[in-house]
């Protein structure tokens, strides 16, 4: 259910662990599962065609024998009796993984004016790659990731970009306010300019989009407006399903929903993560492809046999030529620098809180953050996991 990273690789587990039963993909888009990531990189600067995203073709479907139903949504859910209403289908299960994943959030007065796009699936990276043309005034609304990631694209194809930003500096949420700072700085060095604290409460333009107005009275010109403010999850279908829904749908350690049969898995759930300390939803490819299989083999366990599912949070994010990676918590306690220095690359960073190491962070220093990122599964000390990887550390520098 949601023929994504999740959905995709729950499938691929149910036949990898032997299960030869009916199965069927169910996705609202008309693609066969594809990857995401490229979107807002390769894509937009063109170094990779649309249809070199697929994860899987056809055949592999056929082979596999994964009964494909794309391009219609899920609109209800009962779980009492078992059924799932997709268009005009009612389909009986005897499992069920929801993975429908989520939708950007857009601002709510766009007017209706053209110009104006988010950036989640195939046709909408198609559409602003369109437009992105040398000279091209382009305001980014949002600096996390995918915001970043579009103006960094933009920037490779002569596009004038400005990124508007709410908080005082960029990718905040992802890796902190200090390592956020640099990473701004990033966009200047590249010709990007950053507004931070910057509100957005307007747009100009008669059908098109022509200006973007700032709280303060400022008006930026516009030729186009990519609007990067965060994910909503797809729940709105299982309303009456009396599924718990809140900010995602509900599920406990194991991914399960409440009904025995019914596990979630991806950007839509919402679970106790042991190693986060609480109740989160991932919005990293990663935790997506492994509540994917983890889901899957739960479901295939039956009930009294599921385990839990626990994950220190991973993304990276490829912008001018760097490659950003993050883990763990950056939210928590003071960032340390390993190697490198903040305003240089390679770098190495790391969260400490209370002794422990709780997140890290690098910026082209994969080796070194695979180092530390496997200390974080242990919960380690802080000096205890740097000393192990020292003499990496020393290479950096
Ligand atoms: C442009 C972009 C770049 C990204 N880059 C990175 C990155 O560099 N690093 C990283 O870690 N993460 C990145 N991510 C995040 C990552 O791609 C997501 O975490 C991942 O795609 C989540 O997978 P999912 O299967 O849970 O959901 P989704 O990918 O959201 O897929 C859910 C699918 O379910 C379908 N669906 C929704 N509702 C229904 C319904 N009612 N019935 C049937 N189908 C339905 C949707 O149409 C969709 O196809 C990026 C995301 C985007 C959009």
């Amino acid at each position: 259910m949601g023929g994504s990273v999740a959905g995709l690789r729950a499938v691929e587990t149910l036949r990898q662990e032997g299960f030869d039963g009916e199965v069927m993909l169910v996705g609202g888009e008309s693609h066969l599962p594809y990857d995401r990531p490229p979107l807002t990189k390769q894509i937009l600067t063109g170094e990779l065609a649309a249809e070199q995203l697929y994860y899987r073709d056809l055949e592999w479907f056929e082979r596999n024998e994964v009964e494909l139903c794309l391009g219609t949504t899920a609109s209800a859910l009962d779980v009492q009796s078992s059924v799932l209403q997709v268009g005009k289908r009612s389909l009986r299960f005897d499992g069920l993984i929801i993975a429908t994943g989520a939708q950007p959030r857009r601002l709510a007065r766009t007017a209706g004016l053209a110009g104006i796009y988010t950036l989640r699936t195939i046709e909408d990276a198609l559409t602003v790659k369109e437009q992105m043309l040398p000279g091209v005034r382009l305001i980014i609304i949002g600096a996390g990731f995918i915001g970043s990631e579009v103006a960094s694209s933009a920037a490779a194809c002569g596009v004038q970009v400005t990124i508007l930003e709410v908080a005082d500096s960029a990718m905040t949420r992802a890796v902190g306010p200090q390592l956020g700072r640099v990473l701004g700085a990033l966009h200047d060095e590249f010709g990007v300019s950053t507004v931070c604290n910057a509100r957005v409460v307007g747009f100009g333009g008669s059908d098109r989009v022509e200006s973007v107005h700032l709280e303060g009275g400022w008006e930026l010109p516009a030729d186009i407006v990519v609007m990067g403010i965060g994910i909503s999850p797809n729940t709105g279908w299982l309303a009456s399903s009396g599924l718990t829904i809140s900010d995602g749908m509900v599920c406990d350690e194991n991914l399960n929903a409440g009904p025995d049969n019914v596990f979630g898995a991806g950007d839509v759930v919402a679970w106790p993560n042991d190693w986060w300390g609480g109740v989160m939803r991932g919005e990293q490819w990663l935790v997506a492809a492994e509540q994917g299989r983890h889901a899957a083999r739960n479901l295939l366990a039956g009930p009294g046999n599921a385990t839990r599912f626990s994950t220190v949070p991973y993304f990276w994010s490829d912008q001018y030529g760097c490659r950003i990676q993050a883990a763990g918590r950056t939210d928590l306690g003071e960032l340390i620098t390993l190697a490198g220095e903040l305003r240089q690359r390679p770098y190495v960073g790391a969260f400490r809180y209370e002794g422990r190491l709780t997140g890290v962070v690098a910026i082209n220093a994969p080796k070194e953050f695979a180092g530390l990122r496997q200390a974080l599964q242990t919960n380690s000390s802080f000096d205890a996991a740097v000393a192990t990887i020292e003499t990496q550390l020393k290479a950096v520098d």
